[in-house]
């Protein structure tokens, strides 16, 4: 699956044609008009409708946010229960992935705060109003991060929009739901199971939208950012990420699969050549979760037992290199702004991003997607942004594809290790 497209050319590819469509209206109306060409009613007007694109698409992906994410969750969670006695394999597979995002986000963390590819630039744009950093949200201590989690009325969360204290519900919601009865889990779960498979359908279908999306937010990009370095600083921004998630791909996963199991992780990588490659050319971790299974159980030897609890629970629940790319992209767009965000504003990033990574789904650009969570949390709104995050967009499929078989590496060495601790690894690996 490379999700859906209109027409038979790959969505990368339309997006890929579209950045480049909207960059050439874009300059051309810039820079190849007259001060009078440029103020006359069709200008005006073509202006007007692209600007409008890329706002409702924006609008679009903004949409399906809350109901994805709420279903999204409760299924990844509560099909821990689906099998019996799964409480402590269950512990143990949640707290290994929590782990290992974790180190995800911290390398994120470290190399935006050290390459820091958005400071210095300045995208004030007509019209649109300038953030305050003093209005970002500053919690006053870690311990106020988890307090605002807890929503005191989660209906008022859901209107509101209140994604902390969505994830968290949703969270102690599946929880709890693999903890009832046959009759009732089963009730529940297989409605919110059909509401979560049409929000995914209906978020493949606005992604398949992009292309004219990306037409609008980059030909605004181009037409109205004052300051050209904003342009280098996105492309700082790809190399940051891709230093980033290459890292814990190549580096910090390895370790840990040998630390935990003394395994070669180069022979593993190589059972693993077919899922990572499937994962990179889909971008989607859902899509590729029949392959993941079959290297994992028949490559690297881990017993179905194991494979058939971990692997689809991490599909859903472990992103590590959407986690990393949560705290690196919002940290990118806090830059651009100028908000200089405070040690405990960043701990907010980095509780949020672990929250959207775990509530994202496994499908193209859902990252993407998740991203708006994170700056909401901290109170990173308004149209720039909106901008920012198109930008971001129009280059994002490279990234998305590492991300991808970033997510899917660290399924299969979660696996790997608990079968091992669980002694269920056949000797052959
Ligand atoms: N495409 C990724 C996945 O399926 C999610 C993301 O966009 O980060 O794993």
């Amino acid at each position: 699956m490379s999700g859906p497209s209109i027409g038979k050319t790959p969505l990368h590819i339309q997006i890929f044609i579209a950045m480049i469509i909207g960059a050439l209206i874009g300059a051309g109306l810039r820079f190849g008009l007259t001060d009078t060409a440029r103020d006359s009613t069709a200008v005006v007007w073509l202006a007007a409708i692209l600007t409008g694109m890329g706002k409702l698409f924006i609008s679009l992906l903004k949409m399906v946010i809350v109901p994805l994410v709420g279903s999204s969750i409760v299924v990844g969670v509560a099909s821990i229960g689906d099998s019996k006695n799964l409480g402590r394999l269950g512990i143990k597979t949640l707290g290994f992935y929590t782990l290992t995002s974790l180190l995800a986000i911290t390398i994120g963390l470290a190399t935006s705060n050290i390459i820091a590819p958005g400071n210095g630039v300045e995208i004030a744009l007509e019209g649109a109003k300038a953030v305050d950093p003093s209005k970002l949200s500053t919690p006053g201590s870690p311990f106020e991060i988890i307090l605002r989690m807890v929503p005191t009325n989660p209906v008022a969360a859901l209107a509101d929009m209140d994604m902390l204290g969505i994830i968290f519900f949703s969270l102690i919601f599946g929880v709890t739901l693999t903890t009832m009865p046959d009759e009732h889990r089963d009730r529940l779960l297989n409605f919110i199971n059909s509401l979560f498979e049409t929000m995914m359908k209906m978020t493949g279908a606005i992604i398949a939208l992009a292309p004219f999306g990306v037409v609008g937010l980059v030909f605004r990009a181009i037409y109205e950012i004052e300051d050209p370095s904003f342009f280098s600083a996105l492309g700082a921004y790809f190399m940051t990420i891709l230093i980033g998630v290459s890292l814990h791909l190549f580096v910090v996963l390895p370790i840990v699969l040998y630390l935990f199991t003394r395994k070669n992780p180069l022979v593993h990588f190589a059972h693993m050549r077919n899922a990572l490659l499937t994962a990179f050319s889909t971008s989607s971790s859902s899509a590729t979760l029949p392959v993941t299974m079959e290297c994992v159980e028949e490559q690297a030897g881990v017993n179905n037992k194991i494979s058939s609890f971990v692997l689809p629970l991490g599909a859903t629940v472990n992103m590590d290199g959407t986690a990393l790319y949560e705290c690196a992209g919002v940290l990118f767009i806090a830059q651009v702004m100028g908000a200089d965000l405070s040690f405990t504003q960043q701990m907010l990033v980095v509780v949020t991003a672990l929250l959207a990574s775990i509530g994202a789904a496994g499908i193209p650009s859902a990252g993407l997607v998740m991203i708006f969570i994170v700056l909401d949390a901290v109170g990173l709104k308004g149209e720039q942004v909106g901008i920012i995050v198109g930008s971001m967009l129009a280059i994002d499929r490279p990234l998305d594809m590492l991300r991808t078989a970033t997510n899917v590496f660290s399924d299969s060495v979660g696996a790997v290790i608990i079968a091992h601790s669980e002694g269920e690894v056949e000797p052959k690996t």
